[in-house]
């Protein structure tokens, strides 16, 4: 992204999903542009981690919430992040942040989640929108991230 899209300002965007969903790569190909900073939180049991995740969530803009295609189980894992991030993460409105759901690995054929079922689901749990990508192939990657801009920029 360009520079003076961002007019200058500071977001706090979280990536969240699931262990081997393609965090880590998204926000390598991303360094350099809009990511500045980069935190690794790992969160490995439920309720007795939420201060951590508290800490973490904190004073967050917008999320990322990316899973893999080709893993059923991290597509589903999103429902319980998607509703912890609602309850925990208040932006400063008030309202629960914007959060943009990435399909990630869409270059591998032997996928599971199929797009109906991901938009059923962005539509059901409120994501701003949903996205297919390939981080690896670098596909949408820069798309994903101006709707993160846009989803921000809607809510000032
Ligand atoms: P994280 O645990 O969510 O941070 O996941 P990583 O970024 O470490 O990626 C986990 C594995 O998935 C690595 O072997 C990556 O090379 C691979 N990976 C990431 N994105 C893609 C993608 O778009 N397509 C494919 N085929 N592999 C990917």
């Amino acid at each position: 992204l360009q520079k003076r899209e961002l007019s200058g300002q500071l977001f706090k965007v979280l990536v969240i999903g699931g262990s081997q969903v393609g965090k880590t790569s998204f926000v390598k190909r991303c360094v350099g542009g809009v990511f500045t900073e980069f935190y690794k939180v790992t969160i490995g049991g439920q309720e007795d981690c939420l201060p951590i995740t508290r800490a973490f969530f904190r004073d967050a803009d917008a999320c990322i919430m990316m899973f893999d295609v080709t893993s059923e189980k991290s597509f589903t894992f999103c429902e319980a992040l998607k509703q912890a991030v609602d309850t925990e993460v208040p932006g400063k409105d008030g309202n629960p942040i914007p959060c943009v759901l990435l399909a990630n690995k869409c270059d591998l054929a032997q996928r599971t989640v199929q797009p109906g079922a991901i938009a059923d689901f962005a539509n059901a749990l409120n994501f701003f929108t949903w996205m297919e990508i390939s981080v690896k192939e670098n596909k949408h990657v820069e798309d994903s991230v101006r709707q993160i801009v846009e989803a921000v920029m809607t809510k000032r």
